[in-house]
């Protein structure tokens, strides 16, 4: 039988917003100590406007801008659907594939077109020293490197926007003696401004997917009990790692279906609120 506070609770959290899938996890959450958010799409809205174009070579912005948009307009990550969004009329893509975590690439027109994170850039072998490039990285701009037979081409910057919430939450966790670390796979620059901004403790950039799992179970390693808040495909592996797994609701279907409990509203103040409910809930019961 479901102690009657617990079913009270479950109730109470549901009409909330909160939805908890997995009962054992909520039991859990009373004792978590450490929260881990993941950077694109919990902490930030995840909705990602263009900025700036920069021409490296011999094709002008709008040429960049033509090629890069029509090979993300197939891919649904969250910086894809910025840089699609630019152009309406997109050119045919042949042999779309996305590398995870570290772009996507397909061939336009007979040429073949790959839009890269720095990290995998320089493990093509480009070597790229440009100021105007380290300039916008130290304002937390996200930057895509567009290549193009071969050719480094352009540099396209986005913005994202940090959640009005996340600011708070963090405050919160961390007078509730939780530690709040963040973990992405973009840039440190990105993710030292975005860590400033909003007074987290530790994080961790450049993670590739399968290494998300992998942090986790260090912190855990390190004697605590972790949270773990995450939307993309990428963050399912770490989200099930995770002591508690928290989704947001606006999330992908695969990181929802991993947790214990989703987040409808996608707010991350939301997961406070669940901690807390757990605390109060099983408080209540010794
Ligand atoms: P996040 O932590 O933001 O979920 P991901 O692991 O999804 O990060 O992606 C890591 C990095 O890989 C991105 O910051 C970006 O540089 C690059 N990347 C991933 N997908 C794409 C894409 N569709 N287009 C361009 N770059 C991408
Ligand atoms: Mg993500």
């Amino acid at each position: 039988a479901i102690p009657l506070v617990v079913a009270v609770s479950t109730a109470l959290s549901a009409s909330n917003g909160l939805l908890i899938r997995n009962r054992t996890s909520f039991e859990k959450a009373r004792n978590i100590d450490a929260i881990i958010f993941d950077k694109t799409g919990t902490l930030t809205q995840g909705e990602f406007g263009v900025t700036q174009v920069i021409a490296l070579d011999d094709l002008n912005p709008e040429e960049i801008l033509k090629y890069a948009a029509s090979l993300e307009s197939h891919s649904e990550h969250p910086i894809a659907r910025g840089v699609a969004a630019e152009l309406t009329d997109h050119l045919p893509v042949e042999n779309f594939s996305s590398i995870p975590g570290k772009g996507v690439e397909g061939v336009i027109l007979g040429n073949e077109v790959k839009i890269v994170s720095s990290g995998y850039l320089n493990e093509l072998g480009f070597r790229l020293d440009n100021t105007q490039v380290d300039e916008l990285l130290s304002r937390g701009k996200t930057t895509v490197f567009v290549i193009i037979n071969g050719q480094l081409k352009g540099v396209i910057a986005l913005a994202d926007i940090i959640r009005p919430e996340s600011k708070e939450t963090v405050s919160r966790f961390k007078k509730m003696g939780v530690k709040c670390l963040m973990i992405t796979g973009d840039k440190q620059e990105v993710a030292e401004w975005v860590s400033t901004e909003l007074g987290l403790d530790q994080y961790f950039a450049e993670v590739l997917p399968e290494e998300k799992a992998k942090k986790v179970k260090e912190i855990q390693k390190e004697g605590y009990t972790v949270a773990m808040t995450g939307d993309g495909i990428n963050d399912a592996p770490a989200l099930a790692q995770a002591d508690v797994g928290i989704a947001i609701g606006a999330g992908t279907d695969v990181a929802v279906e991993t947790a214990d409990i989703v987040l409808v509203r996608s707010n991350p103040l939301d997961a406070l609120y669940i901690i807390q409910l757990a605390r109060s809930t099983y408080r209540k019961m010794v």
